[in-house]
């Protein structure tokens, strides 16, 4: 699709009740071409007052009969039928995606728009497996009465869902298909960088025959409309995916309100190299690792774990891969590493490699910002031989940069791969089944691979262990999540 195409055409006003309709304050902001640094809209700035308006519809819907009463086979043919146009529309999503976003265009075809049509469809086949089951009770009181008891799963209600910028339209999707298929309503505030898909989803699913209201948009910034939505008295269930910081400040505050939480927070995913893998496959397997989608991945694998006999060899191959690297935009089809999402995102992690310089870390590749329009910094690579206590290494970067350490023996590579704050995921790389095992029964990480990095699945749980979260996405799991238990109890 063509860009000016594209910019002639975007939708740009939040989906509240039904509607397109702007902030009742009247204000806007701007949302940006990471690649050029170019303004490409304007989108409404919504505050307290169009948050109160999204859930009073988003409310309003859950109780509606309509939505009450469809039959959960009907919410499986809306969310399928949802997935068939997300596909219809993929060009469009895809192109706009790589736009706001900046991810390589191929990369927003297969996971924004494969992705998220996987996910609708899987999500879809839960609304009808939705059960609970009887319970034999031991009441004997009154003499003579019997009981017979039941549980089911009932939909928790308003949904409210905070997502980042890293996967614009999945992440959107990994919270509103199960909520939708538990029967929940949903107001969704996407990241204020890039709200385009967002509004798109929610539009799309308005065509695909959802009630008006059940699924909402504010577009706005965390501070108002983001705060305003997780504090607000109608909002059963608070779903937020971000940074760890923003975490602890909903959790607080839906700790404070008896508010059910999810939170998928941040990273610093270790991997580890054992002896016996082939070197080359350990240098694609962690490149691929750190620089996939810019590293601006929750589970990107940020530290690097090598024996210290294979330590030069894989570092010095992972610097050539990243100055291989050709930077530019997601729509170029030469481009293998786009932006960073924004001006004060890439200033943060070229202040996070300055820093790791400054602390004893030698940059072997990268280690700068991009000359030129675009907010690009080039894929880096940071050699920390001496196993310095780099803040790199114990703080989320967010961004194409690794940080290496050789080890010694395996143990003390585990334990040094456990001593971080994080624990969302975790790769290690042999052939050596009874190490692989060894070290996956050890790792403090919601997902550890084995030979491969950064996969995910909607039939496989996700989240993180420590300070990366609380809750599981996807599987049998999330539907806990969008639903409360009633227990029924009868005497006969
Ligand atoms: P962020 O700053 O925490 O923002 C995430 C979302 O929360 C945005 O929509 C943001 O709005 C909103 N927000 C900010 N302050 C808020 C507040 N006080 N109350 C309510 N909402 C608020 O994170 P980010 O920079 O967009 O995303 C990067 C982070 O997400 C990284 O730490 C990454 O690890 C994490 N992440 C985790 C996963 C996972 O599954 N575990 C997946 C992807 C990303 P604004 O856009 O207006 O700031
Ligand atoms: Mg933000």
């Amino acid at each position: 699709m063509q860009i000016e195409e594209l910019l002639a055409n975007l939708h740009t006003q939040m989906i509240v009740g039904g509607r397109a309709v702007p902030a009742r304050s009247g204000k806007t902001f701007a949302v940006y071409d990471p690649a050029s640094g170019r303004e490409i809209a304007q989108v409404p700035d919504g505050d307290a007052d169009d948050v109160a308006a999204a859930v009073a519809v988003a409310k309003n819907a859950f109780e509606s009969s309509e939505w009450r009463r469809m039959p959960p086979a009907a919410r499986e043919h809306l969310l399928l039928k949802l997935a068939d146009l997300v596909e219809q529309h993929g060009d469009e999503l895809a192109a706009l995606e790589t736009l706001n976003q900046g991810k390589l265009l191929g990369f927003s075809r297969m996971l924004e728009v494969g992705g998220s049509a996987q996910w609708l469809r899987y999500m879809a086949g839960w609304a009808t497996k939705i059960e609970g089951s009887t319970v034999d009770l031991s009441l004997s009181f009154p003499p003579g009465v019997q009981y017979r008891a039941s549980t089911q799963r009932v939909p928790v209600g308003v949904v409210a869902a905070v997502v980042p910028w890293n996967f614009p339209l999945l992440m959107a999707v990994w919270k509103i298909a199960p909520a939708l298929a538990c029967g929940c309503t949903v107001v969704l505030k996407p990241a204020e960088e890039t709200p385009l898909t967002a509004i798109r989803l929610a539009e799309l699913a308005l065509e695909a025959g959802f009630p008006p209201g059940v699924l909402n948009v504010v577009t706005g910034r965390g501070e108002t409309a983001g705060a305003a939505l997780v504090r607000h008295p109608d909002v059963d269930k608070v779903t937020f995916t971000g940074s760890t910081e923003v975490g602890r400040l909903i959790g607080a505050q839906c700790g404070r309100d008896i508010r059910r939480v999810s939170l998928e927070l941040g990273g610093k995913s270790p991997v580890i190299v054992l002896d016996d893998c082939d070197p080359r496959k350990a240098i694609e397997g962690a490149a691929g690792a750190i620089f996939f989608n810019h590293g601006q991945v929750c589970t990107a694998g940020s530290r690097l774990y090598v024996p210290r006999s294979m330590y030069g060899q894989i570092v010095e191959g992972i610097a050539q891969v990243a100055n291989s690297l050709v930077l530019g935009s997601g729509f170029d089809e030469k481009t293998q590493m786009g932006p960073l999402v924004s001006s004060r995102h890439r200033d943060k992690v070229v202040g996070m490699i300055a820093e790791g310089r400054a602390q004893g870390g030698e940059i072997m590749a990268g280690g700068a910002a991009h000359d030129g329009a675009g907010y690009f910094v080039r894929p880096t690579v940071v050699a920390n031989e001496g196993r310095k206590p780099l803040s790199l290494v114990n703080e989320e970067v967010f961004g194409p940069v690794l940080v290496a350490m050789p080890y010694d023996d395996l143990e003390e590579a585990i334990s040094a791969a456990n001593s971080s704050e994080y624990g969302l995921g975790a790769s290690v790389w042999t052939n050596q089944l009874d190490k692989a095992l060894r070290v996956v029964d050890r790792m403090e990480a919601g997902t550890v691979w084995v030979n491969s990095h950064n996969m995910v699945d909607p039939a496989l749980p996700f989240g993180g262990f420590k300070s990366s979260g609380v809750g599981r996405e996807h599987g049998r799991a999330i539907i806990d999540a969008y639903t409360e238990t009633k227990s029924v109890c009868f005497a006969y």
